[in-house]
């Protein structure tokens, strides 16, 4: 049987790694951390348990499905909790607490603007039936061609591409806390609202028609899992594997180049960052010239804090945004002038406040994220400015001293992602989705160039985020397995 090397262990070389076994192919994969999961990589220190990406799961129906397709079900791996509260906002003058249910958030809707439970209503049955279209059709083709956009289904709301969601959501909704709720969730695709094509409201259906989930222990539940299926489907995993280079001979990949050893491979596919990946190409190979990448819209780099707390914190909940600033200025500060926001909007998350065995006893897992521009400078006295800034606003929101209850601080920024992931500029989650940058528009799943080269992940389709990286590794390997069976 031919044998595939995968490049990288996110998400979607994870579930490339699964299909691909189940479909009889002889399957290594080489990850060049000591640890397997990419960006959700774990933190274990003094008790505290961490995960070091994603934090919010959303779309379990995504996650049911891809274990589906093995005969399996989520909680053969891990349990879930929907969260309730899924989530609170801090405002300068006032919290918003998101419920387990529409029912819930249409209350509290109505508390801030009379008369908006019913726009939300209806924008949210909109939003879902966009969720149906694009979950179980769009998201699942390819990016082969711009036919594929056409469906009975897209024809006939072509202007929801054209329109964005910045201006669907101020059409019904005036108040501004409220508009910054329903734009919140499509930042998760990695751009402006007022650059998102309005058909992406299905994220507003993940967020308040789906619920916000927790895998019990953590995010890293999800990779553990994906791992031992990969096993038990004969998967054979290979970390401190640092590719070096993807070799060609006469335009057809032979495999790889490992700690200057060759390893030979029918099939690569490469789930790290595409434009690192492809720096393992000699030049003529490679698809996409510097310059494509620079005109691109990335999704923001972050600053982190992965802090233990000595106490139990007060007035949190699990997910924490705190959105105290102008969520314009630094959106502007993000995409049109890049530079360190002058007042950043941040997120913190407490998961040991819903999940014990996150944290020692009495004590807090808090991680602090402040979305940036990709490629700022990064320096230490800049990663404790902005510690300093945000710990004082989150005290004072929340009433609370913390500065005196750390125990255990670590950062990661722009440099780390770069170094850790050979992370384009040190993007945190690939390339926004925009209306330039979607489908067919996204880098290629196939390359054009090289024979037996194929790519997958959150630069090419459907885009950034841990559901997206699921399928894109089902969409390669349905591409592998079509190519090869034939
Ligand atoms: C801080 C943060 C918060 C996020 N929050 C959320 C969230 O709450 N919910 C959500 O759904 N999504 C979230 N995301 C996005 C989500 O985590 C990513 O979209 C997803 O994990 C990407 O998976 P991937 O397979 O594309 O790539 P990655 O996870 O980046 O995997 C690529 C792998 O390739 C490896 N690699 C790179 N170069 C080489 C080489 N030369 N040789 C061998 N291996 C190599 C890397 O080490 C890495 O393991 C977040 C991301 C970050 C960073």
């Amino acid at each position: 049987m031919k044998k595939i090397a995968i490049i990288g262990s996110g998400f979607s070389s994870l579930a490339a790694s699964c299909y691909l076994a189940k479909a009889g192919y002889t399957v290594t994969v080489f990850e060049k951390n000591s640890e397997v999961g990419g960006r959700a990589r774990q933190l274990k220190k003094e008790g505290f348990t961490f995960d070091m990406g994603p934090s919010w799961y959303w779309m379990p129906d995504i996650f049911e499905k891809f274990f589906a397709d093995f005969g399996k079900k989520v909680t053969d791996y891990y349990n879930l909790d929907k969260l309730d509260p899924a989530y609170k906002v801090f405002f300068q003058d006032e919290q918003i607490t998101i419920g387990d249910s529409l029912e819930k958030i249409m209350l509290e809707f109505e508390r801030i603007e009379s008369g908006s439970s019913v726009h939300l209503k209806k924008f949210i049955k909109k939003a879902e039936r966009n969720y149906d279209i694009a979950i179980n059709d769009v998201v699942l083709r390819p990016g082969l061609s711009p036919f594929e956009l056409v469906t009975k289904d897209t024809v006939v709301r072509l202007d929801q591409f054209f329109k964005t969601i910045s201006s669907e959501v101020r059409k019904k909704f005036k108040n501004p806390k409220l508009i910054s709720l329903l734009e919140f969730p499509v930042l998760f695709l990695g751009a402006k609202p007022s650059k998102t094509p309005a058909f992406y409201s299905f994220m507003n259906f993940a967020d308040f028609g789906l619920g916000t989930w927790h895998p019990k222990g953590g995010m890293y539940e999800i990779v553990k899992a994906m791992k031992a299926l990969a096993e038990e489907l004969g998967v054979k995993f290979q970390v401190n594997k640092a590719v070096q280079a993807i070799n060609v001979q006469q335009g057809k990949t032979t495999g790889l180049t490992i700690s200057n050893e060759v390893i030979e491979s029918d099939i690569v596919i490469s789930g790290a960052d595409y434009h690192h990946s492809e720096q393992l190409l000699e030049t003529k190979y490679r698809q996409y010239a510097e310059t494509f990448w620079e005109k691109k819209t990335f999704a923001p780099s972050s600053l982190l804090f992965y802090i233990g707390f000595s106490k139990k914190l007060k007035n949190v909940e699990h997910h924490n945004l705190f959105f105290d600033t102008s969520f314009q200025s630094h959106a502007e500060e993000i995409y049109d002038h890049p530079k360190w926001p002058s007042e950043p909007l941040f997120y913190a998350n407490f998961p040991s406040s819903t999940d014990p065995s996150m944290a020692p006893e009495n004590c807090e897992t808090g991680f602090f994220l402040i979305p940036i521009a990709p490629g700022l400078s990064d320096t230490k006295e800049v990663r404790q400015q902005y510690f300093d800034i945000i710990m004082a606003r989150f005290e004072e929101l929340t009433k609370q001293e913390v500065k005196n209850s750390i125990i255990f601080k670590e950062s990661f920024c722009v440099n780390d992602f770069v170094k850790v992931y050979n992370s384009y500029k040190g993007n945190a989650y690939g390339m926004a989705n925009t209306l330039s940058q979607t489908a067919f528009l996204r880098p290629r799943l196939k390359s054009k160039k090289v024979e037996n080269l194929y790519f997958t992940g959150q630069l090419t389709v459907p885009g950034p985020g841990v559901p997206p990286a699921l399928i894109s590794g089902k969409l390669v390997s349905e591409l592998v397995i079509k190519e090869f069976s034939s």
